[in-house]
């Protein structure tokens, strides 16, 4: 096998790969990490993150860069680069590189994770992280007692803004329709909310701020094009997320919304020897700890995998299966 050939072949390097790549490296798998265009992943992008059991509060680069140094300290071999074409019907399992470089894995672990789509206003950009979030759970404890809005229409921007209303006095829920797409039970919860206003067939045109926190929004009526204001101080924006799966559509199972689709109680995909963690195949709980969790699951399973392969071709010659789905 040339250089670029590892046991467990890891993309992405949030705290689901980060954390693949270290149990695998303790499992004596000599694991590799193709890191991406953002080593790190998401908590790259934010500042203090003050769920992250053992720290009270802890900037998310700080996180990352610990994480990435714990794995070069296990033996991790981590690779600056981005893989752009990925083969999953071949042994061992390829990606290809930007670079050019072709890197080849008995057991591939996907935690290329997803990205929440925004709005697309430049003010949005300009607050986001002073004011302007897309993580209710990892936010809202910043908004004890004020007043904040939700954008959005379906079952996460409901859930969000009941969950907000844990800390903050008063959530607008800002939706261009006059109706919901979120399930009957959240419509009922939200209804029977007195912290919750919604603002129907209303969109945000403009995130307004002091230049260094959010302190409103601007609020364009869909019907009559009629412009209001209120003051906010947070505006969670949850209009979707996109998971990172563009390179594996047609080679491995995804659902309707493009998160991979994994057995049930296991981080096993479609493919026999691929296995997903993070945000890349969860659209529920979207946490650095759950993603780690799963990182964790993915390298276990891999190791197993491994063993149970080695086991079988001592034995005789072996036929793979991909895993059934639930
Ligand atoms: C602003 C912000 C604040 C947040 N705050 C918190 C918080 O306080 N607490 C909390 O628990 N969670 C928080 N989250 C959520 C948390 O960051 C994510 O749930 C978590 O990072 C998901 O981890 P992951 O490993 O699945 O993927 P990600 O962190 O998304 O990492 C994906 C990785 O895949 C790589 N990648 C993607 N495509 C490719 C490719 N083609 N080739 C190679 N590599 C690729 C990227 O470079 C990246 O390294 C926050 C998110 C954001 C955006």
């Amino acid at each position: 096998m040339t250089a670029n050939h590892s046991k467990v072949l890891i993309i992405g390097s949030g705290p689901a790969g980060y954390t693949a790549a270290i149990y695998a490296a303790r499992a004596a798998l000599a694991p590799m990490v193709i890191e991406g265009m953002q080593p790190g992943g998401q908590l790259t992008i934010t500042t203090d993150v003050e769920n992250w059991p053992g720290d009270a509060s802890v900037m998310g680069p700080d996180l990352m860069m610990r994480m990435a140094e714990h794995a070069t300290n296990v033996g991790v071999l981590r690779v600056s680069d981005m893989i752009v074409e990925v083969d999953l019907s071949r042994r061992p399992f390829l990606a290809v590189g930007d670079s050019g470089t072709h890197y080849t894995g008995d057991t591939m672990v996907i935690a290329t994770g997803a990205s929440a789509r925004w709005l697309g206003l430049p003010s949005e950009t300009a607050y986001r992280g002073a004011g302007v979030s897309a993580c209710a759970t990892c936010d809202g404890f910043f908004y004890k007692g004020s007043v904040v809005a939700v954008v959005g229409g379906g079952n996460t921007a409901v859930e969000e803004a009941l969950y907000l209303t844990n800390f903050a006095e008063k959530v607008y829920l800002v939706h261009r329709r006059d109706t919901l797409r979120a399930d009957r039970t959240n419509q009922a919860r939200l209804a029977a909310n007195p912290k919750i206003e919604p603002i129907w067939n209303a969109e945000v045109a403009e995130v307004l701020g002091n230049g260094g926190v959010v302190t409103g929004i601007a609020i364009r009526n869909t019907r009559s094009g009629e412009m209001s204001n209120r003051d906010v101080a947070g505006l969670f924006v949850a209009i979707g997320h996109d998971p990172a799966t563009a390179l594996f559509k047609g080679q491995i199972h995804l659902d309707d919304e493009g998160y991979i689709r994994i057995a049930s109680g296991s981080t096993g995909t479609s493919v026999a020897g691929v296995f997903a963690a993070g945000d890349v195949q969860d659209k529920v709980f979207r946490q650095a700890i759950t993603s780690a969790g799963m990182g964790c699951m993915a390298a276990l399973e891999a190791e197993r995998y491994i063993a149970d392969l080695n086991a079988r071709t001592t034995a005789s010659s072996v036929t793979v299966e991909g895993n059934s789905l639930a």
